[in-house]
């Protein structure tokens, strides 16, 4: 008798384990509507959500209208809805003055003539009217009651120097800040800087080798997102923001000091490929990335999705590249075992039933024991 009742207890308890089974927080990148019906995005949203998707970071223009549908929809199916909207990459606007564009080294305005593809119209940073544009853009959006958070994106300045992974893609060797691809340097933000540092930043010989001059325009995002901050947090809304990895590659790259930014949690692009590493990487910045904030807000680790696997070895652009398969394990254990709160899908449209299955053991493992580490 006492046999087959420690047998029973031990069958219990296993059931019960497995009913509360854990699972890791997971969010993704998505966008639309397009022209999909309600039921068309409920069936969407509730396959999302049976696949473990908690939240989503949605893409859907500018219009609050859309995000008030849509976001009814995302919350019916049991998900967080958050708006993701692109910040200083604004195209052609009857709201939008020429002048807020951000000059290249060379003098050249991102909207007359942007730098890699056509849709690289930056904003600059330091103009009051690009504040104030973003400011009514987002708090009108945040204001939607179906919005939980805000989700910055391009929330940077144009890549001055290219992931490597881009580079043959470009034709370039990107292996200093050339001219045409080095922002902003227009009349208020090299006359503010000359203000504050006593440097004519216009006749130095080399401006890529002054690190004021550096630090000069990470601020000039860090106060960006901080002040974009007061205005979300006042509709009792959440802001966050996909960013470059690191900060150490942020910085690098396009300038984002992400680390002193007043968000409620980051989403590092921990896109792997980009940087020609593989999915053992994605653990490595991760760490970094956790240290970075000193563990004082969420890291949710960025996944690169390929999406189309069997083809990933024959494609030379790498957005076309990203985690296969029998690489999700690998970066979701890494991103969880130095310290991510959880991870972000780019995208779940690209995703393939051999990911599904993969992803699907990985968040219900159990990441806990490394932390006594
Ligand atoms: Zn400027």
């Amino acid at each position: 008798m006492g046999r087959i009742f420690k047998l029973c207890l031990v069958v219990f308890v296993m059931v019960s384990c497995s009913e509360q089974r854990t699972k890791i927080p997971v969010y993704a990148w998505t966008g639309g509507p397009g022209d999909a019906t309600d039921q068309e995005l409920r069936t969407t949203f509730k396959d999302f959500k049976e696949k473990g998707i908690d939240g989503l970071l949605y893409n859907g223009g500018q219009n609050p209208e859309t995000y008030k549908r849509v976001g009814a929809l995302v919350k019916e199916a049991g998900m967080e809805f958050h708006t993701w909207i692109p910040t200083m990459v604004q195209g052609e606007n009857p709201k939008i003055s020429k002048e807020l564009y951000a000059l290249n080294r060379k003098g050249e305005s991102a909207f007359e003539k942007p730098a890699y593809v056509d849709y690289y119209k930056f904003l600059c940073p330091n103009k009051e009217g690009t504040y104030e544009f973003l400011a009514n853009l987002y708090g009108s959006v945040a204001s939607v009651e179906e919005v939980d958070g805000i989700h910055l994106d391009y929330i940077r300045f144009p890549d001055v120097i290219l992931a490597e992974g881009l580079w043959d893609k470009y034709g370039l060797v990107m292996d200093q800040e050339f001219p045409e691809y080095d922002y902003c340097y227009c009349d208020k933000c090299t006359s503010d800087f000359k203000e504050k540092t006593g440097i004519d930043i216009k006749e130095v010989e080399d401006a890529s080798q002054v690190q004021e001059w550096k630090q000069f325009r990470y601020d000039l995002i860090t106060n960006m997102v901080n002040r974009l901050s007061k205005v979300v947090h006042s509709e009792g809304k959440v802001l966050n923001a996909a960013v470059f990895p690191g900060p150490s590659i942020a910085k690098k790259l396009v300038r984002q000091e992400w680390n002193k930014w007043e968000l409620d949690a980051v989403y590092p692009m921990n896109y792997n490929d980009f940087y020609l590493k593989g999915p053992e990487w994605v653990g490595e910045i991760t760490k970094e990335e956790v240290a970075s904030v000193n563990g004082s807000k969420p890291i949710y680790s960025g996944l690169f999705i390929c999406p189309n696997p069997e083809n990933k070895t024959k494609e030379n652009d790498p957005e076309n590249h990203g985690l296969l398969p029998s690489e999700i394990e690998t970066a979701i254990r890494g991103s969880m075992e130095n310290g991510a709160t959880g991870i972000c899908l780019f995208t779940p449209g690209r995703m393939k039933a051999e990911h599904w299955e993969a992803f699907e053991r990985a968040i219900h493992a159990d990441y806990s024991i490394k932390e006594s580490n």
